[in-house]
């Protein structure tokens, strides 16, 4: 199976970085993806950093991290009354029957970061628009999942990347695979960086890349990253400052 036109993928301009901020291995329960199969497929399609947000689990995160040489950020993907809530940077993890506030806060106390998935997805369990809001209003929202591969109208995406600008949030991107194959379907490339705040500042500056994957079945060939449309046609955005070209 080819995913790029060109392979291998051109590199990444110097000292930048591929990060996908958003995916699962089979200790979610509901992904196939084993540890070995994550790893060696992160290298395939040559992402540099990978954020691991499991339902409900941090421990394959730290074991791709400390035991298979991934550099991996390690997060949880939690369900709360008001829709799920990633958080990234954790060393602890946190149980799913929290309200926000409380989920917000060990996110926080963690010195991690909030991140909400797939927020516009009416048909995906994201935080709603009010709570969304309240989050900005408090300050407490850091990033906002402007492209989520999984997603099968492209129009969600695109609400979240108007929310992100109209309330100057960090954007962030992920595949949201639950299998190897889906690795690599969507991307970040950043300056490269050094801990939680530190990745704020490069997404701000980052390029989009993906391509909508909502079926597995129905993955598709990647091309050159051209204007965003629906499944399986590539999309790519770039990011300056708060100011992008969509
Ligand atoms: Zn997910």
């Amino acid at each position: 199976m080819n995913f790029y036109p060109v392979w291998p993928p051109p590199a990444t301009r110097a000292g930048w970085i591929r990060l996908d901020c958003h995916l699962h291995t089979l200790v979610s329960g509901d992904a196939r993806t084993t540890l070995e199969e994550l790893a060696q497929r992160v290298e395939a399609v040559r992402l540099d950093v990978v954020c691991i947000t499991d339902h409900h689990a941090i421990e394959a995160a730290e074991t791709l991290r400390r035991e298979l040489r991934i550099r991996v950020i390690v997060g949880e993907e939690i369900r709360t009354p008001s829709g799920e809530i990633i958080g990234l940077f954790l060393s602890e993890r946190i149980p799913y029957v929290l309200p926000v506030p409380e989920v917000i806060h060990r996110i926080k106390a963690q010195g991690g970061l909030v991140y909400a998935p797939h927020p516009f997805d009416p048909e995906r369990a994201g935080l709603r628009e009010p709570v969304l809001e309240a989050l900005v209003a408090a300050g407490e929202l850091d990033i906002i999942e402007v492209f989520n591969a999984k997603i099968a109208e492209p129009a969600h995406n695109l609400a979240a990347v108007a929310f992100a600008q109209q309330f100057d949030i960090a954007p962030g991107v992920g595949s949201d695979a639950h299998d190897p194959e889906g690795i690599g379907a969507a991307f970040m490339e950043v300056p490269d960086f050094d801990g939680p705040h530190d990745l704020l500042a490069s997404l701000r500056q980052g390029r989009v890349v993906g391509e909508y994957r909502p079926h597995a079945a129905r993955y598709s060939r990647r091309q050159s990253a051209e204007p965003a449309a629906r499944d399986g046609t590539p999309y790519s955005q770039e990011t300056a400052g708060s100011t992008w070209r969509v």
